[in-house]
Formats: structure tokens, C-alpha cells, sequence
């Protein structure tokens, strides 16, 4: 064991009005309950130093947010595409491919996910009730507590959300309205509902490169199963931080 904790970043919150940059509840208590240590990545950073910040940190955390510019993907944005963050946009997509370009661990969470396929090429519904028209969605905007699980999702065996439940069945909390359409090269889908959307990803020759669509940290506290993702995540970081 290292004598040093794995060192998370994490991709914050920004209030363009109020000019504030923000991280929510869960996070950064999630990274400490598994073992690590979390800091708050910088938005406007020149992208020299952002990379001289990323070769510090041990792993990588794509925290949960608004909707992604659709010209990342290649599409106009629809009325249906809510609020954008060109910040964090710009910052995020970056930590993306710095992860999976270093090896690092990486872990995207709801908006994360999302940004996760974006930045390696794959694409998204912009509204998924809009967009999907040959059947019928179940509610991905649950009005429920926020920990409170209101779908649940079909695991693939032997995945890395595999790994943390250890079963086909799990039930999971959902506040989107967009999701992946079209998978990244490289990436596996590892969960979806019954409703066919897909819920998780990871990278198929990556040591922990994983997007899930549901919110982890907003669950751990109510029910220790789902702080397993935050578990995996820093045990896989943990490599990083042992040669230091
Ligand atoms: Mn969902």
C-alpha cells in the first residue's frame, strides 16, 4: 500500500450567473468513504496546465450536470436540449480522453457518462422522449426522493457494475433526459432498463473507465451497495497513487 491516498479530480458544478463554481452533495464524501482523496478540478484553465494537473491525480471523476453542446457530436442543438456549459464542456471532454489516453481510472457519472461517449465519438439522444418514437420510455425523471430507486437495470455478467453488485437485477435512482445513442469505439454497454436505455458503459481494454447513468453518490448513504462503484474506482486509482 501506498502511503498516499489516490487523488481524485473532480469536474465541478459552474454557476455562469453568479460566477461560482460548486461541487453537490456525495461526491467527494463517496471518493473519502472508499479510501481516496478528492479535489475540485479548476474550470478556465490554459490546457498546458490542465494536463500538468492531470498527470498529478490518480483518477478521474466526471461529476453529474447540464446537457452537452450537440455540436460535440456532430448535431445542431434541438429545443429539447436543455441548459449548456461550453466550460465545462471543454474541461470535461478533455479529462475524457486524458484518461483514457494515461490509463487512468475514470469514473463519469449521469452528465459524466454522457461526456464520457461524447468525447470518444459516440453520440446521445438529445431528449430521449422526443427523439425515441417506436416504443414506449419509462420515466427516466423520477419524482422521488433523490436517493430513492425508481427503475431498475439488466447487468452484463462479468462487467465492472457486474463486479460491484454481483447480480443481473439492480434498482437504481434516474433524473435524465437525454442518453447515449450511438456507443464510442472501444466501449462496452454493460447495463440497460427495460425500455432498451442504456444505463452504463465501460471501455473495454481500460483498467476503470466507466460511465454510469444513474446517480451512486446520491444512493450510498441509504443503501452501502452503491457506494461499491466509488469502492472499484479508487482501488483501481490506487495503482497510480502507489508508485509515488
Ligand atoms: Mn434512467
Amino acid at each position: 500500500m501506498s502511503k498516499y491516498k489516490p487523488l481524485i479530480g473532480v469536474t465541478p458544478f459552474y454557476d455562469y450567473e453568479k460566477k461560482i463554481t460548486y461541487i453537490k452533495h456525495g461526491y467527494m464524501e463517496g471518493i473519502a468513504e472508499a479510501g481516496g482523496l478528492g479535489v475540485l478540478l479548476p474550470l478556465m484553465q490554459k490546457e498546458d496546465e490542465l494536463a500538468d494537473i492531470c498527470k498529478r491525480l490518480d483518477g478521474f471523476l466526471i461529476s453529474g450536470g447540464p446537457d452537452i453542446d450537440a455540436g460535440l457530436f456532430g448535431e445542431e442543438n434541438l429545443p429539447f436540449n436543455g441548459e449548456i456549459s461550453p466550460l465545462r464542456d471543454s474541461l470535461e471532454i478533455f479529462i475524457a480522453r486524458e484518461a483514457i489516453r494515461s490509463g487512468k481510472p475514470i469514473l463519469g457519472i449521469c452528465r459524466g457518462i454522457q461526456v464520457l461517449n461524447v468525447a470518444l465519438g459516440g453520440t446521445l439522444y438529445q431528449d430521449i422522449y422526443s427523439q425515441i418514437k417506436n416504443k414506449v420510455l419509462i420515466k427516466h425523471s423520477q419524482n422521488a426522493p433523490k436517493w430513492y430507486p425508481t427503475h431498475c437495470i439488466a447487468v452484463e455478467e462479468g462487467s465492472k457494475v457486474w463486479t460491484v453488485y454481483k447480480r443481473e437485477r439492480v434498482c437504481v435512482n434516474s433524473f435524465h433526459h437525454q442518453a447515449i445513442k450511438d456507443v464510442a469505439d472501444g466501449f462496452l454497454v454493460t447495463s440497460r432498463t427495460s425500455d432498451g436505455i442504456i444505463e452504463s458503459i465501460e471501455h473495454a481494454k481500460h483498467v476503470f473507465a466507466v460511465g454510469v447513468q444513474w446517480h451512486p453518490e446520491l444512493m450510498w448513504e441509504k443503501d452501502k451497495q452503491h457506494l461499491g462503484l466509488f469502492t472499484k474506482f479508487i482501488e483501481a486509482a490506487a495503482v497510480f497513487s502507489a508508485g509515488k
